[in-house]
């Protein structure tokens, strides 16, 4: 029910996301509106604010809210902003994103994720997001340069063509290391060149493609 499912997201953001040290209040308030529940199937709308990633169907997973709020949050994004997202997977991220920048570009490589995910953030009203199918690991690059860019999927390595599609003073999360462990990182683009910080461990669902992981051993 919609109480029942308002008060399990509130309580969400206080226990998994305020308490644990979450402090930009626009990504709190932002995982505040996004009703997590409509992008999990019907028969885990129960477990859907729980504190955990989810199976949306084709092998992936809904990020677990703490990770999608901690890699939202490291993008500081302040409401002007392009960003591209690669891994739409159920869309939840890009909702949240959809929520806190000006536009939003977002690339799946399994169509039916892509297609499921498009119909249902433009039923719930988002009206500044793309989806398109594609192999991400390359961007894309006719709407580059990109003020962030986030990546929910693990990868082997930072991906060239994302650092270049990154505007100067933009920056990019994502998980690098081996196919079941990764650690999250933030790279940030100066005049300069890259500096690269690393936030935490974490799991992700590979990503698949040209400077991903091969598509043999998925
Ligand atoms: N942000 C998503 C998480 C989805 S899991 C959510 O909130 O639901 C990661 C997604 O990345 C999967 O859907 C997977 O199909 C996709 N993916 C993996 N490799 C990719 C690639 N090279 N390009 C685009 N999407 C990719």
């Amino acid at each position: 029910m919609m109480i029942d499912d308002e008060r399990a997201r509130l309580k969400m953001v206080d226990e998994q996301l305020a308490a644990r040290g979450i402090k930009d209040r626009r990504v709190l308030s932002a995982m505040g509106r996004v009703p997590r529940h409509r992008f999990v199937e019907e028969a885990l709308r129960d477990r859907a604010y729980g504190d955990h990633a989810l199976p949306i169907g084709e092998q992936q997973t809904i990020s677990q809210p703490y990770m999608v709020a901690l890699m939202t949050e490291t993008l500081a994004l302040k409401g002007s902003e392009r960003v591209l997202e690669i891994g739409t997977g159920s869309g939840y991220q890009t909702a949240v994103l959809a929520e806190l920048a000006a536009q939003v570009y977002s690339i799946e490589r399994i169509v039916n994720l892509a297609a499921k995910a498009r119909h249902l953030l433009a039923s719930l009203g988002y009206r500044n997001v793309t989806i398109k199918v594609f192999d991400g690991t390359y961007g894309w690059k006719q709407e580059a340069p990109f003020d962030a860019i986030l990546v929910t999927a693990g990868s082997p390595e930072i991906p060239m063509p994302l650092t270049e599609q990154l505007r100067e003073g933009g920056r990019m999360v994502i998980p690098v290391g081996e196919r079941t462990t990764q650690v999250l990182k933030k790279v940030t683009k100066t005049y300069a060149g890259i500096e690269v910080t690393a936030l935490t461990g974490c799991v992700f669902v590979p990503l698949i493609g040209g400077h991903g992981w091969g598509d043999a051993d998925a």
